[in-house]
């Protein structure tokens, strides 16, 4: 998946969920393994994913229960692109 593909993944996500923000969670910093896709961008490789939760400014409610890999983390936390160039 190149940067723009993943962008647009990310974005989507972020529009249907209906979230602002996503957070990995408090008590469960610790990534873990995962053969579940990745709900952000929809990644279906294996390998670690952080438990997360969502800010719905609509509703003013935390979504949960989001799994979400560490390219999507490093995107959203340190807006840093999986692909080097
Ligand atoms: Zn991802």
């Amino acid at each position: 998946m190149n940067n723009k593909e993943f962008k647009k993944r990310v974005n989507h996500f972020f529009k249907v969920e209906g979230i602002d923000s996503l957070s990995i969670l408090d008590d469960e910093p610790e990534p873990f393994f995962s053969k579940n896709y990745c709900h952000c961008c929809k990644n279906q490789l294996a390998g670690d994913r952080y438990s997360c939760n969502g800010y719905n400014s609509k509703t003013k409610e935390i979504q949960e229960n989001y799994e979400v890999c560490q390219d999507c983390i490093q995107y959203i936390y340190n807006n840093i692109l999986p692909v080097k160039n």
